[in-house]
């Protein structure tokens, strides 16, 4: 099984619940104050990464306490190929 996170990291207000729970997926920037996805990809804004089936749960708990509802947790279980947010 693969897992996908999804961060629409514009809207982000820096409540840093994301990282209260999920410290080794999200940490705060210093630049801007916002949560940023750990080893994520940019495309228009939007942060992607693939992570080890075992931080799924983790994953799932940043998206519930997420007050924005930014974070997007995707378990695929056929091989991951291609994201296009398009
Ligand atoms: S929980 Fe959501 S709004 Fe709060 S810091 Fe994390 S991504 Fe930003």
């Amino acid at each position: 099984m693969s897992v996908i996170i999804i961060h629409h990291r514009k809207k982000c207000i820096a409540c840093h619940y994301c990282v209260d729970v999920a410290p080794d997926l999200f940490y705060m920037d210093e630049q801007d104050g916002k949560a940023s996805l750990i080893n994520s990809t940019e495309k228009k804004g939007i942060f992607t990464v693939k992570i080890l089936s075992q931080f799924a749960d983790t994953a799932q708990q940043a998206q519930a306490v997420c007050p924005m509802k930014i974070i997007d947790v995707r378990l695929l279980t056929r091989k991951f190929t291609n994201f296009s947010d398009d």
